[in-house]
């Protein structure tokens, strides 16, 4: 009877040792060794080791030793992922400035040229103006880029004004019709800018006579021949 008991006991111990290498791993076991190394310390991590198991199987957490460097934003590196900013016609392009482990920063630096303007617009606001509209030609602007700067190309507003035949100044120059003894002398009208009008107005007194062989060439008036001479013509 007690050896069956012994035998019983055996076979159970046997069994139970079985089981006992079947167990749940439990990973909360921190080992600093080469076998649990995870990873070297870097910007944001300490050195790395992955947690394991009484029996030495590894966990896939990890924990850590010591702290992480911080990130040494110093490089400037021209690349599509570190763009802060495309170039325009205002400034170049703007990148982040990186760390060595991939991570940017919030300061940026510029790099290459900026594009050139686009002098694409018209834009009629005052400070664009070259020249004003006048009689004869609209107002001529200067071409604008979207920034605000000025072209030397020009483009024109169909904005004349046409002209305003109002002005009266009777000289030698808008003479249109001179003085005669049947009426006064008539002159064109002129617009500001010095055009001349078709329209005339009458200015002065009329004229004298003009004989000629005592008969006035204007108005068939007879000069008196006892009066012995002819009045004398005097230009005008
Ligand atoms: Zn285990
Ligand atoms: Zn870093
Ligand atoms: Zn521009
Ligand atoms: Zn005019
Ligand atoms: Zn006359």
């Amino acid at each position: 009877m007690k050896r069956t008991f012994a035998l019983f006991l055996s076979l159970f111990l046997a069994f139970s040792l079985c089981s006992c290498k079947e167990h749940t791993h439990n990973f909360t076991l921190k080992v600093e060794s080469a076998d649990t190394f995870f990873a070297e310390a870097d910007c944001t991590h300490g050195t790395r080791y992955r947690y394991c198991c009484e029996c030495g199987a590894l966990g896939e957490e990890t924990f850590e030793v010591g702290e992480g460097s911080g990130h040494d934003f110093c490089m400037q590196l021209v690349r599509e992922d570190f763009s802060a900013a495309p170039a325009t016609c205002e400034h170049s392009a703007l990148y982040y400035i990186s760390c060595l482990c991939g991570e940017h920063g919030e300061e940026t630096f510029s790099f290459g040229n900026p594009l050139p303007h686009t002098f694409d617009r018209q834009d009629t606001r005052e400070e664009n103006l070259k020249s004003a509209a006048s009689c004869t030609t609209g107002a001529v602007y200067f071409y604008t880029c979207a920034c605000g700067q000025k072209s030397h190309l020009t483009f024109t507003v169909d904005n004349a004004t046409g002209h305003d035949f109002c002005i009266m100044n009777p000289t030698p120059d808008t003479l249109a019709k001179k003085a005669t003894c049947m009426g006064s002398a008539e002159y064109f009208y002129l617009c500001a800018c010095g055009e001349r009008g078709e329209e005339t107005f009458t200015y002065g007194e009329p004229a004298s006579h003009k004989y000629i062989n005592y008969s006035c060439i204007y108005c068939d008036d007879i000069l008196d021949k006892s009066d012995g001479v002819e009045t004398p013509i005097l230009p005008y």
